[in-house]
């Protein structure tokens, strides 16, 4: 197995990067906005001038799980002078707030079209094994607490009910005149989502946070995955 997760076991670590977690589920079909690594202010701006302008650019570590709490991520970057002073800005900001933090450059990716936030995630319960969360974004999950559950692996029929059952849903059906969101498209990458990680049970915890979802179509802009730890660990 020559992919993200056996370089992570080679280093022993758990968390994989935004990078590697994208190039996984990539893999798998799953839509997202692909990340590039850069290791220099230089390479960031020649990478981001090939993905094209605006482009978003975050900090690439191991060992930080929440980029935009540590100054990790810059938005909007609309040409190369602007991508070369915020590498050296984010460079700055990151050390300081999260000194000792292993630091392996930035990813280097498309800005995204607004759309609807929402989570998809999945954790890995003791007595149930995988199981999948769904919601909206941002105050949605952190404040309302407005999510649904299912035990993975999921049927069409789940997703289909996990996206109608929280509270939220009405916004994304459309409100006052604003477009829905694709929902066939969620349901999709709900049960894709469901399948990733029934296949591949080494992972512990999936977020995707946030996925923009769109009257056609739905994205995630950020990806994180978590290994479990291997059992010589677990016991140690
Ligand atoms: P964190 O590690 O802090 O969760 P994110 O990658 O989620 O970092 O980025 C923070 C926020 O920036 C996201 O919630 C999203 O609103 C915005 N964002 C991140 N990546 C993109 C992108 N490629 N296009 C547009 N917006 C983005
Ligand atoms: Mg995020």
């Amino acid at each position: 197995m020559s992919d993200a997760i056996a370089a992570a076991r080679a280093e022993g670590r758990t968390l994989l990067t935004e990078v590697e977690s994208k190039q996984l589920l990539q893999a798998a079909g799953i839509p997202v906005t692909e990340a590039r690594l850069a290791t220099t202010a230089k390479q960031a701006a020649t990478v981001a001038a090939e993905i094209g302008f605006p482009i978003v650019m975050k900090i690439l570590s191991p060992d930080i799980a929440h980029k935009s709490d540590v100054g990790g991520v810059a938005l909007g970057l609309a040409n190369a002078t602007a991508v070369r002073r915020a590498y050296s800005e984010m460079m700055a900001k990151v050390r300081a707030a999260a000194p000792g933090a292993r630091i392996d450059g930035v990813s280097v990716q498309r800005q995204a079209t607004p759309g609807t936030e929402v989570i998809v995630g999945a954790t890995t319960d003791p007595q149930f094994g995988p199981v999948m969360m769904f919601g909206l974004g941002g105050v949605f999950v952190e404040v309302l607490k407005d999510v649904s559950f299912r035990i993975v692996p999921l049927e069409p029929r789940d997703a289909r009910q996990m996206i109608r059952e929280i509270n939220g849903f009405p916004i994304l059906e459309g409100v006052r005149g604003k477009p829905g969101a694709d929902l066939a498209a969620l349901e999709r990458l709900i049960l894709q989502v469901s399948r990733f990680v029934w296949e591949r049970r080494e992972i512990q915890e999936l977020d995707l946070n946030p996925v923009f979802a769109y009257p056609d179509g739905a994205v995630a802009v950020d990806a994180r995955v978590v290994l479990a730890p291997v059992a010589a660990e677990v016991e140690a």
